[in-house]
């Protein structure tokens, strides 16, 4: 063999490694949620890319978990009661510890709602939050969440409450919890103003909820609650971690690749409205335009709804001129 072919047969050979390390399958269907083990003792159960609907019971967004002789905990615990069931009788396959605490990474619907599962069968588990979301919840905002899930997916998710978190974090907390430490992150509005990012140091893990999202356009479900500027600071400010693994709120778990292409998706869209909203043009005469310099994620889920992610970083660009 030639030099030149051996060292093309080891490439070769790395590359598939290298990808098969970071092989997440995305599920299609809610038949297959699947508890995937990511190191010893953290698992991540990855929802399908798309909205709420009857199909998939509000199983859209990832939990994580990590297991320890002293118990589980959860991060969000997916988008109503059957999904939090699942998550349950996933997490019983590979323990029979108790749920000991469930961290809800921000306000929406589809990171929380399951709480009432892990509430029913595990009474004295404890519910952590931003106290932000907490205080949107209690004021009007779980009930909403409700509304919304229900609309969309009726008696497909009956029984499913509003179980608010009952414990608030300003997050910048470390705590312990079932022989873990937890550090909490926060960095101001960013996907909302009541995100925190977990970090599990003794894995290297972060659970990012949807500060970091891979695979469908970033923050394009609720445009209204997030600001760009703000999640590209909080992304950066992951990035600089001392973490090796990042679950994000909505796609696969991987390395810096991941929270890398929410970086660039924020930088290029906030860039390329800025550079039409220079020119003069308006939102919905720009939009062509912003989806052709976003050409990288063409195959991410939601690009055909960008209209509206659009119009609200346009009003963000206008707001930043008068600063
Ligand atoms: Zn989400
Ligand atoms: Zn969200």
């Amino acid at each position: 063999m030639k030099l030149s072919s051996i060292t093309a047969a080891l490439c070769l050979t790395m590359l598939s490694f290298w990808v098969h390390a970071h092989n997440v399958t995305i599920p299609k269907d809610i038949s297959e949620l699947a508890l995937k083990k990511v190191t010893d003792d953290v698992y991540v159960i990855h929802g399908i890319q798309g909205l709420p609907e009857k199909q998939n019971k509000g199983f859209i967004s990832n939990s994580g978990i990590v297991v320890s002789d002293d118990g589980v905990v959860i991060i969000d615990s997916g988008g109503s009661l059957q999904i939090g069931e699942m998550i349950l009788q996933k997490i019983s396959e590979v323990t029979d510890k108790p749920v000991v605490a469930v961290f809800n990474t921000h306000v929406h619907g589809d990171h929380w709602l399951g709480n009432v599962a892990v509430r029913n069968a595990f009474p004295d588990a404890r519910l952590y939050a931003h106290e932000r979301a907490i205080e949107r919840l209690n004021s009007g905002e779980a009930e909403q969440w409700l509304d919304i899930f229900g609309s969309a997916m009726g008696d497909a998710i009956e029984g499913t409450r509003a179980v608010v978190p009952d414990t608030a974090l300003k997050g910048d907390e470390t705590l312990k919890i079932a022989g873990n430490t937890y550090k909490m992150h926060h960095t101001g509005k960013a996907h909302t103003d009541s995100d925190i990012m977990i970090e599990h140091p003794a894995s290297k893990v972060l659970f990012a909820g949807d500060i970091v999202i891979y695979g469908s356009t970033v923050s394009g479900a609720r445009p209204e609650d997030f600001s760009a500027k703000g999640q590209i600071a909080a992304v950066e400010y992951a990035l600089g971690l001392p973490v090796d693994i990042y679950v994000p709120g909505h796609g696969p778990t991987g390395d810096r690749e991941i929270p890398e292409a929410t970086l660039r998706f924020l930088e290029v869209l906030y860039e390329s409205v800025q550079t039409y909203y220079d020119e003069g043009l308006a939102d919905f005469e720009m939009r062509d335009k912003v989806v052709a310099d976003l050409a990288e994620f063409s195959g991410w889920s939601g690009m055909d709804r960008i209209g509206r992610l659009i119009s609200f970083v346009y009003q963000q660009v206008e707001a930043a001129e008068f600063e």
